[in-house]
């Protein structure tokens, strides 16, 4: 287990002036990068071979570090090469995807921006509702086993996969059927199966709501919103009813890409009272709670009720759409500002206060 403390005191041996924004090519390393640059720091891309490629047509990456495949990232070498680089990693949905929380926590021994345990958290579904239910916000009912669907569910897997192999079903039997659907299609393994998330199915509108936590100026800031553009499920309601039904079509769930999302303006108190609490909650779950980016994925039912569906304790892919500006962040700086950059700020803020310890595990 990585400590804290041994964390904080590799950063105070860094040199502050020549600080590198370290991410895995993949996911919002853009993003994550062009803040960077508009805050004046260097760049790492970590990345695996071919990939480098889409990065390189940008101006935004000083350094790559390429590895025949993203997990090598804990090799001894690459660890102490970016130490040496004095490297601050920003995690983001690959390093979940790709290397495992639990890896992170145990062996990775670079710091973090952000709360690494909250990783772990964000990755098992139990942990999930636990927090969820602390925090007090409104949840979907959730089933441990198939057999008890009682309703129209959605049935989603471990790790951020982006939507991929999701199905609904309304009883035991349809779960069945379309799991061995999924399975022969190749969008899940048999592992996968194992440890299903069956959530009731929330009928509404997805709204995905992207939080920044300032520890440095203990504000919650709300900076957008958007909804995920997945396929087939998007494209199911251009196809005709009748048209649907013969072809037997099934709705999946695999995200291409994003829309922003400008909310109505009388939801926004119950935007900022669920970060609140969810925020609040973190902090008793694993001190000393949220540091910087967190996303809230929830429906809006038509009471215009928001239901939380899951939280990410980290940039998401989301935020992706206000690269420049979201209508909140114009609002709340009056100038560029978006997650990368945000998070940049931050940084660079806490090494001019001497507060970089803060930011960090
Ligand atoms: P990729 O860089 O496309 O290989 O994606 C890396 C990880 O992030 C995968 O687990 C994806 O499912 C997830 N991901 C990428 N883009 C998005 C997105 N727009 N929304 C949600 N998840 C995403
Ligand atoms: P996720 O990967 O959890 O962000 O979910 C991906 C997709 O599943 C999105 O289209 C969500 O709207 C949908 N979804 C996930 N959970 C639920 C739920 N409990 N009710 C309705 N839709 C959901």
């Amino acid at each position: 287990m990585i400590l804290r403390e041994t964390v904080l005191k590799t950063v105070e041996e860094y040199d502050a002036k020549n600080i590198h924004i370290t991410t895995i090519g993949s996911h919002s390393a853009l993003n994550i990068f062009k803040g960077a640059k508009d805050e004046g720091f260097q760049t790492i891309c970590i990345c695996e071979r071919g990939r480098e490629t889409v990065y390189q047509r940008f101006p935004l990456v000083d350094r790559y570090i390429i590895l025949d495949k993203l997990s090598n990232l804990l090799d001894d070498d690459i660890q102490r090469r970016l130490l040496s680089l004095n490297s601050l990693i920003i995690p983001h949905g690959s390093f979940n995807a790709y290397i495992g929380s639990e890896r992170i926590e145990e062996s990775f021994n670079l710091p973090i921006f952000g709360n690494r345990a909250l990783l772990t958290w964000e990755s098992h579904r139990e942990m999930q509702d636990k927090w969820l239910k602390l925090a007090g916000v409104p949840v979907p009912k959730t089933y441990s086993k198939p057999d008890e669907i009682d309703t129209l569910t959605i049935t989603k897997f471990p790790r951020a996969k982006g939507g991929r192999g999701y199905f609904l079903a309304n009883s035991l039997d349809v779960y069945e059927r379309k799991a061995d659907e999924m399975l022969k299609k190749g969008l899940i393994s048999e592992d996968d199966l194992k440890e299903p998330q069956i959530q009731e199915y929330i009928t509404g509108a997805p709204v995905y709501l992207h939080y920044f936590y300032s520890p440095l100026s203990n504000r919650l800031e709300f900076l957008g919103a958007d909804r995920r553009y997945e396929s087939n499920v998007d494209g199911l309601s251009r196809i005709p009813a009748a048209d649907q039904l013969e072809a037997k079509l099934d709705a999946t769930f695999t995200v291409m890409g994003n829309f922003m999302i400008v909310l109505r303006e009388s939801l926004l108190s119950q935007v900022y009272d669920l970060g609140e609490k969810v925020l609040e909650a973190s902090r008793r779950i694993a001190p000393p709670g949220l540091i910087g980016p967190f996303c809230l994925e929830t429906i809006c039912t038509e009471n215009l009720k928001l239901i939380v569906f899951e939280i990410s304790c980290r940039i998401v892919a989301g935020c992706n759409v206000a690269i420049g500006y979201s209508p909140y962040t114009y609002l709340l700086y009056g100038e560029p500002m978006y997650m990368g950059r945000r998070i940049a700020r931050e940084i660079k803020e806490a090494i001019h206060q001497g507060k970089l310890n803060s930011l960090i595990t």
